[in-house]
C-alpha cells in the first residue's frame, strides 16, 4: 500500500486540480467516444497508449479481456460486461466499442495450456475460478485456435462482425512474429467481437451501422499497438504511415 498511498499523496498536489477542471468541462456535455474492453493485466494502461483523458472512454477490464456469449445467460443478466455493455452502448450511446488485447497475457498463457485435459478437469475447474472463467468463457477462443493449429498457422479464420451476414476474415500473425501463445490472444480478442453482436439489446443499433466494433492488440514488450483491419485481413501496426489508410477504412466501412 505504500506505493498506492504515495501516489495518492503526489496526484493530490500535481494532478488533482487539473482533474477537477477537466471534471468540469465534461459535466454538462459528457461525450464519451468508446467502451473499451481490456486485460486486467498490471501492465495494460489504455489511457496512456491511447492519450486519452477524463470523459473519453468506459473501461472494462478483466482477466483476458473476455466478454461472455449471450447463450451464458438467462435473460442475458448477471454478469459485469453486458451490463457494461448496456450502460455505455444504450443508456450513453456510444457508437464504438474496442476489444484490445494484448502480448504474454498471463490469462492467454493459462487459457493455452487448458489444451491439456488434466489441466482443464472440472476438479481442478471447481478449485480455480479463473480456469473456470476462462474453459466457460474462452473456449471459443481455444476452438479457433486449434482450427488454426491444425493448418499449421497458414489458412485464415472466420469471425462474425456486426450482424451473422457481415463476417470478416483474419490471418493470424502472417509474419510469424509472435509467440503460439500471443496467436492465440489475438485470436481470443476477435472472438470477443463475436460475442458482443450476440446481445439482443445491441441487435438494432448493430444492424443499422450505429454501433461498430473494433479489435486493437498491445505488444508490450515494445509498446506498438495494433489495429485489426477487416480490409487487410490482419492486424496492422499503428504508425504514422498506417494510420490514415486506418481511419480511412474505419470511416468507409462504418460511417
Ligand atoms: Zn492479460
Amino acid at each position: 500500500m505504500d506505493r498506492i498511498i504515495r501516489g495518492i499523496i503526489k496526484y493530490h498536489h500535481h494532478t488533482r486540480l487539473g482533474m477537477v477542471e477537466q471534471f468540469k468541462r465534461v459535466r454538462d456535455n459528457p461525450a464519451p467516444k468508446a467502451v473499451f474492453f481490456t486485460c486486467m493485466d498490471s501492465r495494460m494502461i489504455p489511457t496512456r497508449f491511447t492519450e486519452t483523458n477524463v470523459g473519453d472512454m468506459f473501461v472494462v477490464r478483466n482477466a483476458g479481456n473476455l466478454i461472455p456469449h449471450s447463450q451464458h445467460f438467462v435473460n442475458e443478466a448477471f454478469t459485469t460486461e453486458p451490463a457494461a455493455l448496456e450502460l455505455g452502448c444504450i443508456v450513453n450511446d456510444i457508437k464504438h466499442v474496442i476489444v484490445c488485447g494484448h502480448s504474454d497475457c498471463k490469462a492467454m498463457n493459462l487459457l493455452h495450456s487448458l489444451q491439456d485435459e488434466e489441466y482443464a478437469s472440472v476438479d481442478n475447474r471447481r478449485k480455480s475460478p479463473l480456469r473456470a472463467w476462462l474453459c466457460r468463457h474462452a473456449d471459443t477462443s481455444l476452438e479457433k485456435f486449434q482450427q488454426l493449429k491444425s493448418t499449421n498457422f497458414t489458412e485464415p479464420l472466420t469471425f462474425q462482425a456486426e450482424t451473422p451476414m457481415r463476417k470478416f476474415v483474419a490471418y493470424i500473425d502472417p509474419d510469424n512474429k509472435f509467440s503460439i501463445e500471443d496467436k492465440l490472444s489475438q485470436i481470443n480478442c476477435l472472438q470477443q467481437i463475436q460475442n458482443v453482436a450476440s446481445y439482443g439489446f445491441l441487435k438494432r443499433r448493430l444492424e443499422t451501422h450505429d454501433l461498430h466494433l473494433h479489435a486493437l492488440w498491445f505488444d508490450i514488450y515494445t509498446g506498438d499497438v495494433y489495429y485489426f483491419s477487416r480490409q487487410r485481413k490482419r492486424f496492422v501496426e499503428i504508425n504514422d504511415l498506417t494510420a490514415r489508410p486506418i481511419l480511412k477504412e474505419i470511416r468507409r466501412y462504418y460511417s
